[in-house]
């Protein structure tokens, strides 16, 4: 038998989609897509639900980006809707009730924690210290030598990042990654939006057309509820597709360990629950994301419909994500890598297990193990292609 395609790409997400495009329509390769889903777009994934709000099936995603080479391939296969995050946290006030503020933490966060003119004077001497418009990590403001200022960092340690840290990692910030809380600084800045990226939004029609416009060319066959691992064998350097060795290009966008049945150990990785909740209102909470930064079991309360734009009166559609750690079992999803050095040193090990096939790229949030966004993935995945072709 002689393979039909000249490249095998396994997993539609953003990683494996762009490697597919450009290898069919740069490359003028025959590709062959392997998705074990039944749809395509990995967790960027959307869909309308049973009320009709369109909702991201594996939480919210929020495109950004200050790559114009990335904004501007994704441009042509989706135009934009004009949306700037901006992510409340909501915890308790201390005296019965509730309060509210920005994240990241900023100017206006610091005058609601500390009323307007105690704020206004801690947020001087900030930007007396770190510059207008800067961003620090709490990782940093909590190594201050100014007393006040460490003040300041505790408090947003303790109302911001240790509860809801503990809630998505099960362990301190000081334990996780320090680029992980690094995503979220404190802002000198009266700008409460969550990213200044330069290109920010949301695909017009949703994450799916632009995944289907993407596939869409002759060169491309996508096979959906296709486990790929049914269909490769790995062994002594070389790869084999449905039992005949494959010398073509293999772009992998699944996880390492499952590629070479865990033998130096399952990778740790942390997943979620999502439970969406349809509800018979127009609006919910006025902000695509609340951060319960401080309560409650889950981190975070997404509204799709402040996202996405969408106008539906009477009904909306939230979904609360509860994270915990990742077992294996068939119906979990690995969402997130846990980034640490023994855990690096482990995927090294499988890095270096796919090095001895030379035809074999491990391409993605999953197959190299980081804390990807989507735009970073985009662009691993156009260099691959520049590489490739
Ligand atoms: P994936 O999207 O995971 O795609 C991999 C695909 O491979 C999957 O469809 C999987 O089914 C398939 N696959 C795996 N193994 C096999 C196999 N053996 N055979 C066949 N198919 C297989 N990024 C942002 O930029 N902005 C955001 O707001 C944002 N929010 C996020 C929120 C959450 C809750 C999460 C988890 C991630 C978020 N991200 C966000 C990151 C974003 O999801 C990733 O950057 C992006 O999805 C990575 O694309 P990928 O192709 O590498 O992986
Ligand atoms: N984080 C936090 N409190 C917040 C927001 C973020 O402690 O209100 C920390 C937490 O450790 C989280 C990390 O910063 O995992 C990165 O946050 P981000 O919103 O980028 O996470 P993602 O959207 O990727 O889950």
């Amino acid at each position: 038998m002689t393979h039909t395609f000249d490249a095998l790409v396994v997993g539609a997400g953003f990683a494996g989609a762009v490697a597919a495009r450009e290898l069919a329509e740069r490359g003028g390769k025959r590709v062959l897509v392997l998705e074990r889903r039944p749809h395509v777009g990995g967790n960027a994934y959307d869909c309308q639900d049973e009320a009709g709000v369109l909702i991201h099936q594996y939480g919210p995603h929020i495109f950004h980006t200050n790559n114009p080479r990335v904004f501007e391939y994704l441009s042509r296969f989706t135009q934009w809707r004009d949306y700037q995050h901006r992510v409340i946290a909501n915890l308790p006030d201390g005296k019965g009730g509730r309060m509210t503020f920005p994240v990241p933490f900023n100017l206006t966060s610091l005058e609601t924690a500390y009323g307007p003119e105690r704020g206004r004077a801690l947020g001087g001497k900030l930007m007396d210290r770190y510059g207008a418009e800067t961003k620090v990590t709490i990782l940093d403001l909590r190594q201050s030598g100014d007393e006040e200022i460490r003040q300041v960092a505790d408090y947003v340690y303790e109302h911001v990042f240790v509860h809801y840290t503990m809630k998505q990692w099960g362990q301190t910030p000081e334990e996780i990654d320090p680029n992980t809380t690094a995503r979220v600084p404190v802002f000198l800045s009266r700008d409460d939006r969550y990213f200044q990226d330069a290109y920010q939004g949301m695909p017009l029609e949703g994450y799916t057309a632009l995944f289907d416009r993407m596939l869409d060319h002759p060169n491309i066959t996508v096979e959906l509820g296709q486990d790929a691992l049914k269909r490769l064998g790995l062994s002594g350097g070389t790869i084999r597709v449905d039992g005949e060795p494959f010398s073509g290009p293999v772009i992998y966008t699944g996880q390492a360990d499952e590629l070479f049945a865990f033998r130096f150990g399952p990778l740790p990785y942390r997943t979620l629950d999502f439970r969406f909740e349809t509800l018979p209102q127009d609006d919910f909470q006025g902000y695509g994301t609340v951060n319960y930064t401080v309560d409650e079991d889950f981190t975070r309360i997404t509204e799709f419909k402040h996202l996405t734009g969408q106008r539906k009166p009477g009904v909306t559609t939230i979904v609360r994500e509860y994270s915990r750690a990742y077992t294996g079992a068939p119906e979990e999803t690995p969402y997130y890598a846990i980034l640490n050095p023994a855990n690096n040193a482990q995927y090294s090990r499988y890095q270096a297990e796919a090095e001895q096939y030379p035809n074999l790229h491990l391409l993605g949030r999953l197959a190299e193990y980081k804390y990807y966004n989507m735009d970073a993935i985009v662009a691993r995945a156009l260099e691959l292609a520049d590489q490739l072709i």
